[in-house]
């Protein structure tokens, strides 16, 4: 693609309201049904929406942060479960481009190119998700024995490849080797336990997977030995800008439905709007996501001109989590008993917000990566 990048997201802008019902159709069928009909996917892959980001000699559109978050901020104002392909299809290549060989590229980096999915498995069940990981890659020859359970990873079933965060050795210092290898689908010796469905996001798959003496080549490490938290780093710095961007699309969806709401509705021969409490809680709520908003624009900025952006993503996406919080209470309070039933949209939006306040870390995590360059960590 060849335009310039503002028209490149008007573009993608126009093909998203042009999806509008359908993907509105698609979303009150998931909350319907409990699953996403694979018509959701195929047609978020045909009209190119899960390959926004990645390179255009990799068959993707290749926008830049700055043009990519604006199309990803409207979509989450639609289903949750839809929001997660477009966020996770979007961010999820990236390692594989910083780290991975040329044959690591050209076997999976097409991997959203083809409308297939990739996992990537880091949260265990019985550790915590940092040098304390607990399933192990042992080399043995010239192959990867993979060991240990993985839990809530995402399509981790559906996936072509996972990368899988495992524990390879110890390091001189008698720290934990943490490495980072590419496990595809074929490979023998994986059980997949299907999760019942979360609070929100309903139809979006995610799984427990235990590892079996699963067996893949030497070849299959992605970048050096010991590099397995840092892969995970230099997709989640962008990727948290992402769900924050997330977090400020679907909280200002709530945000308009409540204001189309006490415009309307009247009480005691007042309409809403014209109460001081329920101006209160819109001036906060238009404060808070104007801050946001321009949290993300001066990251995204960043980030575009080659800056590090690991504590500001960080402090992005804790905004995100405080102020979606905000909004989305406020929204539910101003729609009275209305908005708290499944007919509404918004009882779904509240339940689809809270999925991000766990997606790639939480709010606990984000502060202590945001305060690092401030304590000289
Ligand atoms: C919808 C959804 C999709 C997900 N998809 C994936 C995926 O694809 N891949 C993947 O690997 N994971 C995925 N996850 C998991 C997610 O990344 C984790 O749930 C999240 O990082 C928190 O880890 P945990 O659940 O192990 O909680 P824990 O680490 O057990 O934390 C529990 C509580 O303790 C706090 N806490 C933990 N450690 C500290 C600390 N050092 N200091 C202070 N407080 C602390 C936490 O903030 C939290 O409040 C997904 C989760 C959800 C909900």
């Amino acid at each position: 693609m060849t335009s310039s990048p503002s028209a490149r997201t008007a573009h993608f802008l126009e093909v998203v309201e042009s999806l509008a019902p359908r993907l509105e159709e698609y979303g009150d069928q998931i909350e319907d049904t409990g699953r996403a009909d694979p018509g959701v996917r195929a047609l978020l892959h045909e009209t190119g929406l899960m390959r926004l980001t990645l390179p255009e000699e990799r068959g993707g559109a290749g926008l830049t942060a700055q043009e990519y978050l604006p199309v990803l901020r409207r979509v989450a104002g639609f289903h949750g479960t839809i929001r997660m392909f477009v966020h996770g299809m979007n961010g999820v290549w990236r390692p594989l481009a910083t780290f991975g060989t040329d044959e690591q590229k050209d076997r999976w980096l097409g991997i959203p190119a083809r409308g297939e999915l990739f996992a990537f498995a880091l949260t265990e069940l019985d550790s915590g998700t940092g040098r304390d990981v607990a399933t192990t890659a042992e080399l043995v020859g010239d192959t990867w024995v993979i060991n240990g359970r993985k839990n809530l990873i995402s399509w981790a079933s559906e996936a072509e490849v996972q990368y899988v965060i495992a524990r390879t050795g110890t390091t001189p210092a008698g720290t934990a080797e943490i490495s980072c290898i590419l496990v595809p689908r074929s490979a023998e010796g994986m059980t997949f336990e299907r999760i019942r469905d979360g609070m929100g996001c309903r139809g979006s798959i995610h799984d427990r997977i235990s590892y079996q003496d699963v067996q893949v080549p030497a070849e299959n490490l992605l970048g050096e030995r010991g590099a397995g938290l840092r892969v995970g780093a230099s997709f989640l710095d962008v990727s948290r800008l992402g769900i924050a961007t997330s977090l400020l699309g679907i909280s200002e969806r709530a945000f308009e439905l409540a204001c189309e709401f006490v415009r309307h509705r009247t009480t005691f021969g007042k309409v809403l709007a014209e109460r001081q409490a329920i101006q209160m809680m819109v001036g906060e709520s238009a404060a808070e996501l104007f801050s946001l908003e321009s949290a993300i624009q001066r990251t995204a900025q960043m980030y575009d001109a080659g800056h590090p952006i690991q504590s500001e993503a960080a402090m992005c996406k804790l905004l995100g989590i405080e102020i979606a919080g905000r909004v989305s209470d406020h929204a539910l309070r101003m729609h009275g008993g209305t908005g708290y039933m499944g007919e509404h949209r918004l009882e779904r939006m509240y339940r689809d917000t809270r999925a991000m306040w766990f997606e790639e870390g939480t709010a606990e995590i984000q502060k202590l990566v945001a305060s690092r360059p401030y304590l000289g960590a």
